[in-house]
């Protein structure tokens, strides 16, 4: 008996159903309360502010977290100048040394620390599991190399730490901008002050914990919580010589204006619009799965996202064919279960704000496509979406709409190309899709572009320098340039 094309589809649905796969929770202990990070221990605030942190897949509390006040910034930065003294003149073998016990700690906390990462943040397990919690641990790994070998980074000149950092840090990759902040900062012999994001506190806090368990000196590592007030406290306080801040430009902006004259060090890493650009020579099946991976990757809660694909004209209909077929297997859902590939939104304030964009897309006259898929009735959630149609001077093209929302442009030629792809106040990242690799270097010397990865995207690595040029800000994070913010060089 033949199979109608109904049963086939049926069939096929059957086949490729996944069992659902939730990774175990049993295993970490998310305390009810935490206090702040200050001295090498965990002390109750001065404020007596607190607020919660929920899961946004559920809305559920997890943890009630301090909001540090002025008094508490200020102990904090107390302490971690009283540690300056002792830690800068340890020899650098030693400090290398903690940097390489936190590294092993991180990776043997490492499940309990995917699962606070993804409980708290709302990205799936296998992301933090597999991108967020080794390169944290690569980071520290990779620094501690770095910190008895700092003549060899600046030949021929003689490197000395600053003092105390204020590092401010956003909300989408929470252990990772940790790490990139606190690893090259200690490895140089600075101290740190540190200020997670309001709604990502508690991956910050397994690491206090495990600073106490790496044994290393009191007040060389300081955590305090809060929102952004406390932020500024932060980078304002007097005796704070370096911040370092990762967010978004317009709160990088407000801490450039508001520490201009004082002579504090700053790097700033802000937001982007990258373009992904597809030629008509390159691999379409891998450059669909390198435009998915740039975009809905951490639900585009991510800086460098590839948030505007550049289509070369001539292949622009059979790559959005081949997309949109493989937008339709994506899995959404609890960002707990390892099949997972889009997990929650990060909070309703971000959901909101990728709603307004995405409206005002479809009122500027843009075609939306989102695959049929349904959202779980509870937490924050928002289709992977993608617009055709769209002309450069839409919101969807210019503003950073950090969500799972990729706006379709085309080109003929590469001059073009390159146009279109500086023509952003920001300029973070790129891609290049091609099988030509003249053009690629052609291609890499003219876009304004901090990262331009090639035949790939949204691929890091502790060895190499990352950062912006413009809007996207300014100073380089990872690799030997890494450590240049933080050294005094003579
Ligand atoms: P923010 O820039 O407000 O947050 C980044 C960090 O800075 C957080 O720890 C925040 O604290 C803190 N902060 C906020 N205000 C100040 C201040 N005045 N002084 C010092 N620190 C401060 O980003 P949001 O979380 O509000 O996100 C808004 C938008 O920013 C997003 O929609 C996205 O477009 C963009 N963004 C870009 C990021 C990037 O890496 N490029 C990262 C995050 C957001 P708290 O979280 O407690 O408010």
């Amino acid at each position: 008996m033949a199979i109608t094309k109904k049963q086939t589809a049926e069939l096929a649905k059957q086949v490729f159903e996944y069992a659902p796969a939730p990774e175990a929770i049993d295993h970490i202990k998310i305390q009810p309360r935490y206090g702040l990070f200050i001295g090498g221990r965990m002390v109750d605030a001065h404020g007596k502010k607190r607020f919660p942190t929920i899961n946004p897949a559920t809305e559920k509390t997890l943890s009630e977290v301090a909001e540090a006040d002025g008094v508490d910034v200020d102990r904090a930065v107390k302490a971690a100048g009283k540690a300056f003294d002792s830690w800068s003149h340890l020899s650098a073998s030693r400090r290398a040394r903690y940097l390489f016990r936190i590294s092993r700690l991180i990776q043997e906390r490492s499940r309990e620390l995917a699962v606070v990462e993804t409980m708290d943040g709302g990205k799936p397990i296998k992301e933090s599991r597999d991108v967020d919690i080794p390169l944290s641990a690569a980071h520290f790994f990779y620094y501690a190399g770095w910190a008895d070998k700092l003549e060899w980074a600046f030949p021929n000149r003689k490197p000395r730490p600053i003092g105390v950092a204020g590092q401010v840090i956003p909300w989408n990759f929470p252990l990772l901008m940790l790490a990139w902040k606190i690893a090259p900062a200690l490895a140089a012999g600075n101290t740190v002050v540190l200020k997670p994001a309001e709604t990502t506190p508690l991956s910050a806090m397994v690491f206090a914990e495990i600073c106490m368990q790496a044994e290393l000196p009191p007040g060389v590592v300081n955590i305090v919580t809060g929102a952004g007030n406390t932020g500024f406290l932060v980078v304002s306080h007097p005796h704070v010589k370096k911040v370092a801040f990762t967010g978004s430009t317009e709160v990088g902006k407000l801490i450039q204006r508001a520490i201009a004259g004082t002579g504090k060090r700053l790097t700033l890493e802000l937001g982007g619009k990258a373009a992904n650009i597809v030629f008509e020579d390159a691999p379409l099946d891998q450059a669909v799965e390198g435009i998915v991976n740039g975009i809905y990757f951490n639900q585009g809660h991510v800086c460098c996202a590839g948030s505007r694909l550049l289509v070369q004209e001539s292949i622009a209909e059979p790559l959005l064919e081949k997309l949109k077929r493989r937008l339709s297997t994506l899995r959404l859902g609890d960002p707990l279960d390892k099949n997972t590939d889009i997990g929650a939104i990060n909070s309703r304030a971000q959901l909101e704000k990728i709603q307004g964009l995405v409206e005002s897309g479809v009122e500027e006259g843009a075609e939306l496509y989102q695959p049929e898929c349904v959202l779980p009735e509870r937490g924050f959630w928002f289709p992977p979406s993608l617009f055709t149609n769209v002309s450069q001077s839409y919101r969807i093209a210019r503003e950073e709409i950090f969500g799972p929302v990729l706006s379709v442009l085309t080109f003929r030629t590469p001059n073009e190309a390159v146009e279109k792809a500086n023509n952003t106040p920001y300029g973070l990242s790129a891609g290049v899709w091609t099988d030509k690799g003249s053009r690629i270097l052609w291609m890499a010397e003219r876009l304004r572009a901090g990262v331009v990865w090639a035949n790939t995207f949204n691929r890091f690595d502790p060895t190499s320098p990352f950062g912006g040029y413009k809007e996207s800000g300014f100073g380089r994070e990872g690799g030997v340039h890494g450590l240049l913010p933080y050294v005094e060089l003579t």
